[in-house]
């Protein structure tokens, strides 16, 4: 075991956190989709980095995205802007592993640049964490499939260009091998996107519903082959709860550093309050959790990069730290007292950030049942 990163990887984390500390800083003011700081973020090639060098992309390995996502979650306080980038990454993921190679030229460059916004779209009114049992159907029609159905809480969903859908094409079967995934543009006839949701937090991430009624969409579309979609949605699913936690595992620690500074330099009954262990065991839990996070992290990411299963590995990552982050946040507001509860410090808007992440790619609860399976129990 090699828990040092290396050199290159060094160098992008540092690069990264450069970058967002210079050029992001001014981010996740407002409800508004930060498209010139999106754009920056395509430049600094952040949503190139696991692609092939043959579609433009960086060519990085899983473990070195994780790393420059871990960077970006620390040194970008816009968690809205760091999730719409994540949802990026994850999108071109699915269709450079599962897409065709007409798929992958046609969306890789452009997803990479920035010019095109993607979003996942699983969730329904109906159906979220039970995703499976999803009623959007797509059927078969002349030249492609006919879809019908309506999506709820996709990120990026209410600008997105393209956007990967899921969808039973074929309900005489199980859900296992009933489901497909579908590539619809935006402009396509029977598409459209409702305004955003008004949430808590992650302001700047534009989520809302999709509807597609008799929206038809040419077999080309069809990521993988036509059936595969469970099986596309659950590698899938190791991907994402190895990244959005990379990003929390960044915040937590960018809260944690925070929570230091404050509680050095507070006075109260004559010292600073960091030498009341009522406040200092807060902080120590809070890097405690962000080793151990690490740990659990990087053994999800490398077994991706050797092409092996996590799926036990990614869940306990995501419920571990999605729960450790929400704590963090919870404990960095009561450390900086009557402050802590006022938007001037950032620490309110953290907190607001992480209460989403114990929700959405799975909650805390279906973690729970997916760990308590491979156990058997
Ligand atoms: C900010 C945000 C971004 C999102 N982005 C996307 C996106 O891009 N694409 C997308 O498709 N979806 C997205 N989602 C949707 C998200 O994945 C779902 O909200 C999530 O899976 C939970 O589904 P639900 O909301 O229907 O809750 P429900 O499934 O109704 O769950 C309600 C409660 O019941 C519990 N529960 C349900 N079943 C069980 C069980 N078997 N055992 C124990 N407890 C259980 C849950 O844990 C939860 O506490 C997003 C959500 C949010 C909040």
């Amino acid at each position: 075991m090699n828990f040092a990163l290396n050199e290159e990887q060094l160098e992008i984390r540092d690069s990264i956190i450069r970058f967002a500390r210079q050029e992001l800083a001014e981010c996740g003011e407002g409800n508004e989709f930060p498209r010139a700081a999106w754009q920056k973020c395509a430049e600094m090639q952040l949503m190139a980095l696991p692609f092939p060098e043959a579609y433009g992309g960086c060519g990085a390995d899983f473990l070195t995205t994780v790393v420059a996502t871990q960077a970006f979650g620390y040194a970008c306080k816009d968690a809205g802007l760091v999730h719409a980038v994540c949802t990026q990454l994850l999108c071109g993921m699915q269709i450079n592993s599962f897409g065709s190679e007409e798929l992958k030229r046609r969306y890789l460059p452009p997803l990479m640049r920035g010019e095109k916004i993607f979003a996942q779209a699983i969730t329904e009114a109906g159906s979220g964490s039970d995703a499976l049992s999803m009623r959007s159907r797509a059927e078969h029609a002349a030249d492609g499939f006919l879809l019908n159905g309506t999506k709820i809480f996709i990120s990026n969903g209410p600008i997105a260009d393209i956007v990967l859908v899921f969808a039973v094409t074929n309900p005489e079967v199980s859900r296992i091998s009933g489901l497909s995934c579908l590539i619809v543009e935006k402009g396509m006839t029977g598409f459209s996107q409702c305004p955003p949701m008004a949430k808590m937090g992650l302001d700047t991430l534009q989520n809302g519903e999709l509807v597609f009624a008799d929206c038809a969409v040419p077999t080309e579309n069809l990521v993988g082959s036509e059936g595969q979609g469970a099986i596309l949605f659950n590698e899938s699913m190791e991907w994402e709860r190895c990244l959005l936690p990379a990003a929390h595992l960044g915040t937590l620690e960018r809260v944690m550093e925070t929570c230091v500074a404050y509680a050095k330099g507070r006075p109260a009954f004559g010292q600073p309050i960091s030498k009341f262990q009522a406040v200092s065991s807060k902080i120590v839990e809070m890097k405690i959790a962000l080793e151990l996070g690490r740990l659990i992290l990087y053994k999800v990411a490398t077994s991706k990069d050797q092409h092996k299963r996590a799926a036990l590995e990614a869940s306990i990552a995501k419920l571990y730290i999605s729960e450790a982050l929400k704590q963090t946040c919870l404990d960095a507001v009561q450390i900086h007292g009557g402050y802590g509860y006022m938007q001037e410090y950032d620490v309110e808007r953290d907190l607001r950030d992480s209460i989403a992440a114990t929700i959405y790619s799975g909650t805390s609860e279906m973690q729970q049942n997916i760990i308590s399976r491979f156990m058997g129990l």
